[in-house]
């Protein structure tokens, strides 16, 4: 037996854009059925930051207070080890926002966070463990997907069904939607390494000849991000465990002392990384948004960010007309076009710096900004607010709300 849920929008994975989304349609009366795969929000590490135009975004939704109660790290200025140079890379603390820093949180918690808020509204349902495997199209309308859940098969029928299923989009790909691929030169390998309170208090970034690695700060721990040139992880993994630990105690000498808490490959995760964009984010009745329209490249940790303001500027839109259930193809286009511009020039930015200076420290090349100093304070606002940032605009419906989680 299939079960059949009906609602006004529903939205196809719960990760930064779907779970913002589905708050936001929610907070103004919006029937929404959010479904998610995972059984709760911890994945491998997809990046943590949550950047000033964000803490706007929350702060205009007067959540603010109660998320920076949450454990969490700020990050005012970010640094790097140009060769054997520390330069800042991007002070924050300039920025014309609420907030003049980036937060650090895992991105777990994060979600949980919106989850808890969402789920003080009525109108708002999040299904876990519930994958979706095609859309339901009738006489050319996406009218909602297919799932399956552990009590069975699930059809969502919906007025919108809007596609925030991540970079590998199901969605995406059943409603043939061009993806055009950008491509990009490098993976990044993921490791935690414990943290000392003798060790430097702040997130790094180290740039030598031939390797770039990252250093996030998580108090007891440190996240590293070892960037490789594409494809070539079975070569490092052959080289053996040990052979890896040098290289990494070589460019980061005070983890020296602890680089063997890597046991084998199972501690090292490869993340690959992919740039690519939707040509068309619409079908009558689909929406695609964050990743799902547009896999963004870790250069920055904007990617987040950018599904969020996705997310803000689809509910902006779409939310007035889903109430009046009045949305029309030209709302989807509406909302392609208003993000189209952040999108394009985001990546624009991000394929610059993956040429210029990922691509030739990994060819051990001296990058651009060895070669012209003034490009190593890369603008804060780019990363803190990026391009053309949204505000919340949908307002809270009426009487909708099943209980005030915090005043706001
Ligand atoms: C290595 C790496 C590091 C990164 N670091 C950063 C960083 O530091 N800062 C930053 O801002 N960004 C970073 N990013 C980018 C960032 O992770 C993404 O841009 C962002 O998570 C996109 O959000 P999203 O909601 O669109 O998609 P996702 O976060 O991918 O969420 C999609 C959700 O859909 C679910 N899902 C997938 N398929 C289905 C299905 N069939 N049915 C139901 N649910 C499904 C998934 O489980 C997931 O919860 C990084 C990316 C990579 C690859």
């Amino acid at each position: 037996m299939t079960e059949i849920l009906r609602t006004q929008c529903c939205v196809t994975g719960g990760g930064p854009a779907g779970m913002m989304l589905g708050f936001l349609l929610a907070r103004a009366g919006v029937d929404v059925v959010v479904l998610e795969k995972h059984a709760d929000f911890l994945r491998d590490f997809r990046g943590d930051t949550i950047h000033p135009s964000t803490l706007q975004v929350m702060h205009e939704l007067g959540i603010l207070e109660e998320f920076l109660k949450r454990p969490h790290q700020e990050v005012r200025q970010l640094d790097g080890w140009i060769g054997p140079e520390i330069v800042t890379l991007a002070d924050f603390s300039h920025l014309p926002t609420r907030c003049q820093f980036i937060v650090f949180m895992p991105q777990w918690h994060f979600l949980n966070f919106i989850a808890e808020q969402a789920a003080g509204y009525r109108t708002f349902r999040l299904m876990v463990k519930a994958e979706v495997t095609d859309i339901i199209e009738e006489n050319g309308l996406i009218a909602g997907v297919r799932a399956t859940t552990p009590s069975g098969a699930l059809e969502v029928r919906a007025g919108l069904t809007v596609g925030a299923d991540g970079r590998r989009s199901v969605v995406r790909e059943r409603a043939g939607l061009h993806v055009r691929n950008i491509g990009a030169p490098m993976d990044v390998m993921w490791m935690r390494v414990s943290r000392k309170l003798s060790d430097p208090r702040q997130t790094l970034g180290r740039m030598d000849a031939g390797r770039m690695i990252a250093l996030l700060d998580r108090d007891d721990y440190w996240q590293v991000a070892y960037v490789i040139p594409k494809g070539t992880a079975e070569e490092i993994q052959k080289n053996g465990i040990a052979a890896f630990h040098e290289d990494l105690a070589g460019h980061v000498p005070f983890l020296a002392d602890r680089v063997d808490e890597l046991r084998d490959w199972d501690d090292v995760k490869l993340l690959t990384v992919a740039v690519d964009r939707l040509e068309k984010w619409w079908r009558p009745g689909l929406l695609c948004i964050g990743d799902a329209a547009h896999a963004m490249s870790p250069v920055g940790g904007v990617g987040i960010n950018l599904a969020i303001q996705d997310a803000v500027a689809a509910a902006n839109i779409l939310g007035p007309k889903l109430v009046l259930g009045t949305c029309i193809n030209a709302d989807l286009a509406a909302v392609q076009q208003r993000r189209m511009f952040p999108m394009r020039a985001t990546q624009k930015m991000q394929v610059l710096v993956q040429n210029n200076v990922i691509t030739r420290v990994l060819k051990r090349d001296k990058p651009m900004m060895q070669r012209f100093p003034t490009l190593q304070r890369i603008p804060a606002r780019v990363i803190g607010t990026g391009f053309r940032p949204e505000h919340v605009r949908l307002k809270r419906g009426a009487a909708k709300q099943k209980k005030v989680l915090n005043a706001a």
